[in-house]
């Protein structure tokens, strides 16, 4: 699992050795931190590698799958690294198909909604090719994925191997880091501080939010599945970015004012997915209400504890239940 130490890959992480299966997670904690796997240290079947995989990715003995999570998928983090961005979605794509090859493993890729860019085709169905700025600011995250796809489709084209494309859309859940700038972890940290909460635009623009375990739910079944993808993997469900401020200021019983912010270039002003597909070949769609998801995400942030400052490797040791 390369990226596991991120937020949808500690949660895939702990699915897959919920499941059963011995991981290794690979990480640079770029973005991603080490108190995510915090629960992990003491899980025989877990492995923590300090790698980037744009320098090399050589894992020893046999590899059934790889999953590839590993990109800064914040606006934040992407606009404050895009050369890395760009390196990561093309070198460290390719090191991690050329380890699946090697290795006769499956190879799932987590690509984006953002492969859309600000979408002229709404809900957006797989067979939708994108609209996209080469060169805007989001172009480093966009075309990175694009990038990867691309890649993904050939080395399944020219070797035969076996590939999942998911196109992930918004996700949300614990383990979000409450600075990390995107939506629902700013709204919440900006609520619960009482400091006005901010949003970009008219706040009009719609963003669809799928629960992290729906999500992973949807990547385990992609990964078991004879199906290559791309598939829509998020929540139909479409809402302004004004009404999930109001949602996020009601349920923690905040009094900040909900104020208006320049809004982003290339900003999408719609996104949603069509998950027909995902519904029809994975029996997946999401299972969880914005609201329970909310508290749950709530009652995270609350307690969270503080991130460690220095990454080290994380020790091998008890196996690790459901
Ligand atoms: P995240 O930033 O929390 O996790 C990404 C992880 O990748 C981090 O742990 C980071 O340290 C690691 N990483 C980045 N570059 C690396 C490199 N060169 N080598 C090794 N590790 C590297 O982001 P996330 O939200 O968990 O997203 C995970 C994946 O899912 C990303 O590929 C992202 O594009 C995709 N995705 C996420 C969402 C979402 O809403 N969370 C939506 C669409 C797609």
């Amino acid at each position: 699992m390369a990226g596991g130490a991120g937020f949808l890959g500690s949660h895939l992480c702990r699915r897959l050795l919920a499941d059963g299966c011995s991981v290794i997670c690979v990480d640079n904690l770029s973005t991603g931190r080490r108190n995510n796997l915090e629960d992990l240290a003491a899980c025989r079947n877990f492995r923590f590698v300090h790698r980037d995989i744009v320098e090399e990715v050589g894992i020893h003995g046999d590899v059934e799958a790889v999953c590839n999570l590993a990109s800064p998928a914040s606006p934040s983090a992407y606009l404050a690294r895009p050369v890395a961005t760009l390196l990561t979605g093309s070198i460290g794509t390719r090191n991690l198909l050329e380890l699946a090859r090697q290795k006769g493993a499956r190879y799932l890729l987590a690509s984006t909604s953002e492969v859309y860019g600000d979408p002229q085709v709404h809900p957006q169905t797989e067979d939708y090719w994108g609209h996209v700025n080469p060169i805007g600011p989001r172009s480093s995250y966009d075309e990175a994925k694009r990038f990867a796809e691309a890649l993904t489709t050939a080395y399944r084209e020219t070797h035969g191997l076996d590939t999942k494309i998911a196109r992930i859309f918004n996700t949300y859940g614990p383990g979000m880091q409450a600075d990390d700038g995107r939506m629902v972890p700013t709204f919440f940290r900006q609520a619960l501080a009482g400091e006005p909460m901010t949003v970009h635009g008219d706040g009009q623009q719609t963003r669809s939010l799928c629960f992290v375990d729906d999500t992973v739910e949807g990547l385990v079944r992609l990964l078991r599945s004879s199906h290559c993808g791309p598939v829509n993997i998020g929540n139909p469900h479409e809402l302004s970015v004004r009404r999930v401020a109001d949602v996020i200021r009601d349920l923690t019983g905040s009094r900040s004012q909900i104020i208006s912010t320049p809004r982003m270039v290339d900003d999408p002003k719609v996104r949603c997915p069509d998950i027909s597909l995902a519904t029809e070949v994975l029996g997946w769609r999401p299972a969880t209400s914005l609201e329970a998801g909310l508290r749950i995400t709530a009652a995270s942030l609350v307690r969270k504890p503080r991130p460690s400052p220095t990454p080290t490797a994380l020790p091998v040791g008890q196996p690790c239940g459901p």
